[in-house]
């Protein structure tokens, strides 16, 4: 084949792929849209596990009708000007691609209204191919549909796990972004049945009690933490209450969900040699620090990120967790 500029479709269902691998990362990107709009409540229908539907509406700012075509195009964002901004970056988005991504690869549907905005607007994406912005009658804020993801990437449909386990993907998701914003107001449902429903009252543990029940949320300790700039809150288990695998321990940094091993092992190196062999601790940490100590920009799903001084911040986790468990 000789070299040749691949056409815009496929070059975005391509980059698509880094961002958008299942259903619970399109959740993750709508659900931090969400947020960074400044939402009070956030509502997620799911339908057939993603596959079919997922929508997610919100009561934040709302996007004026002018922009809706932007805000679905790539590179198009409204959090970051210069790559410099990314090392005292406040929202969970900055790349502008999630919206473009996954419009690229379902039939999307936006409808907004912007705070100051008198009327709202509905813009349809198929394929990647934005159809005229119609105006509509709507409230303030947001409302996101995906239908019939990866319709046109049927290769990746194949990859998708049983429903089960897309659907726990989801839940575990959007569980543990109803912990780290116990003042936001989350509802989900799957297929029509109310999975998760938070208050919005701001009580972490609150939180806790609805996912994990009351009794494990009366047990879990709480962290509470600062030194040097860094600052740990949250809740560890206590040594009696465990998990056969590391699955529930969640760590937040800056608002952002992060899988980070290294970090996961300070905490477990906080137990000491208290867990038995094959057990680890239920823990949802949330980590903040100031900006420019994180490098936010290494994984395209912002999974991972970079510290500036690992070790500073690994001490301080095994710090906040000893201390935790000695009251
Ligand atoms: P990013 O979040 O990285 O900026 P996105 O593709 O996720 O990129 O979104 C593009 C832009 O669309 C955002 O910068 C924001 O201005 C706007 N936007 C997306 N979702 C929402 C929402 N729920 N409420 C308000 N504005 C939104
Ligand atoms: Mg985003």
């Amino acid at each position: 084949m000789p070299i040749h500029i691949l056409s815009d479709e496929v070059a975005s269902q391509i980059a698509a792929g880094e961002v958008v691998e299942r259903p619970a990362s399109v959740v993750k990107e709508l659900a931090e849209n969400a947020l960074d709009a400044g939402a009070s409540q956030i509502t997620i229908h799911i339908v057939e596990a993603g596959r079919r539907l997922i929508e997610i509406a919100d009561n934040g700012t709302g996007i004026s009708p002018g922009e809706m075509e932007l805000a679905v195009a790539r590179h198009a964002t409204s959090k970051l000007n210069s790559a410099e901004d990314l090392f005292h970056i406040q929202t969970l988005g900055f790349r502008g691609e999630a919206l473009a991504s996954i419009a690229s690869v379902s039939h999307f549907t936006l409808v907004s209204r912007a705070q100051d905005g008198e009327v709202g607007a509905r813009l349809v994406v198929e394929g990647g191919r934005p159809l005229p912005v119609e105006r509509v009658g709507v409230p303030v804020g947001t409302v996101v549909r995906v239908e019939n993801l990866f319709y046109n990437v049927p290769a990746r449909l194949k990859f998708l796990k049983r429903d089960l386990t897309e659907r726990q993907q989801i839940d575990a998701l959007v569980t543990r972004y109803a912990l780290a914003y116990p003042q936001t107001r989350f509802h989900l449902f799957q297929d029509d049945r109310a999975v998760l429903q938070t208050s919005g009252r701001g009580d972490r543990r609150e939180v806790m009690a609805g996912l994990y029940g009351p009794e494990i949320a009366r047990q879990m300790l709480e962290v509470n933490f600062a030194d040097e700039g860094i600052n740990v809150s949250g809740f560890i288990s206590p040594v009696a209450l465990t998990r056969s695998n590391r699955k529930e321990i969640t760590l937040f940094i800056n608002g952002r969900w992060v899988q980070d091993s290294a970090l996961s092992a300070a905490l477990l190196q906080a137990y000491h040699t208290l867990l038995m062999v094959g057990r680890y601790p239920i823990a949802a940490l949330f980590i903040q620090l100031p900006a420019e100590d994180v490098d936010v920009n290494v994984h395209p799903a912002k999974a991972e990120v970079r510290f500036r001084n690992p070790d500073k911040i690994f001490s301080a986790v095994q710090r906040a967790a000893r201390r935790a468990a000695r009251h």
